[in-house]
Order: structure tokens, then C-alpha cells, then sequence
């Protein structure tokens, strides 16, 4: 099982206050990709004590702590997803908002291919594609 949140928060060192453990468990809990707006009202949810304030600085010291990945998908809001996840790239609707997820063997080997003959050992990549749904 993967180490949840909470634990690489305090493997990091991290000072872990009642609200900051209330808001690694919605983060741990999510399972899509949610804005500070988002994780704020579910947070909040369960203590009405969080401030926004709180939460941006709460995903900010765990981005920087490595624990969190912050997507931006087109709108300019920062979006969230645990660092751990297995790797995966992101298609945005562009009409919904939806964000889905992908892998693709094709893709990834193709990126393997460009970064060598570039001259590089490839070490990570982000792609994000935007669509609309085809009306059939
Ligand atoms: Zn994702």
C-alpha cells in the first residue's frame, strides 16, 4: 500500500496541525483534480475552522515537500493530485471542464525515442490534451 499523505508529511518533517491533517485526508480521499475552491469546501466541511488561507498555504508547503503535484489545466486555477500516483497524462474537456485520465505505451515510448535521439536520458514528462467531445 502506498504511504498515505499524512505519513509523508511527517517523514518530511512537516509540523502537522489538526486542520493541516484534516486537509491531507480530503487530498488522500480525492480522486480527481481539486483547485484550492474545491479542496476548501470539503475541508471545511468537516471543520468549519479552515480558512481558504489556510488551505492554499497547506497545498503549498506540501508541493514543495514534493507530496503534491499541481496541474494548471488551461483556466489558470492550480489543480492538485497526490505525487504519488502512477504516472498518467491528462485530457481536458474544454466544454466540461472534465479531466481524464490516460496512458498511453505509444506515447510514452515515443517520448523515450525523441528525448535519446535529443540526446537525453528522459526523466519525466507532462502532456495535457485539449478537446471537445465529438457529437455523434
Ligand atoms: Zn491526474
Amino acid at each position: 500500500m502506498p504511504e498515505t499523505i499524512i505519513a509523508k508529511c511527517e517523514r518530511s518533517g512537516l509540523r502537522m496541525t489538526e486542520q493541516r491533517r484534516v486537509i491531507a485526508n480530503v487530498l488522500e480521499d480525492a480522486h480527481d483534480h481539486p483547485d484550492v475552491e474545491a479542496l476548501y469546501t470539503r475541508a471545511s466541511a468537516i471543520d468549519p475552522r479552515i480558512s481558504i488561507a489556510t488551505v492554499y498555504r497547506t497545498v503549498k508547503l506540501f508541493e514543495e515537500a514534493g507530496i503534491l503535484d499541481k496541474h494548471e489545466f488551461g483556466d489558470g486555477r492550480a489543480r492538485y493530485e497526490s505525487a504519488d500516483r502512477e504516472h498518467h497524462d491528462h485530457l481536458i474537456d474544454m466544454n466540461s471542464g472534465q479531466v481524464i485520465e490516460f496512458c498511453d505505451p505509444e506515447i510514452e515510448a515515443l517520448q523515450e525515442k525523441i528525448a535519446q535521439k535529443l540526446g537525453y536520458r528522459l526523466k519525466g514528462h507532462r502532456l495535457e490534451l485539449y478537446g471537445v467531445p465529438i457529437k455523434k
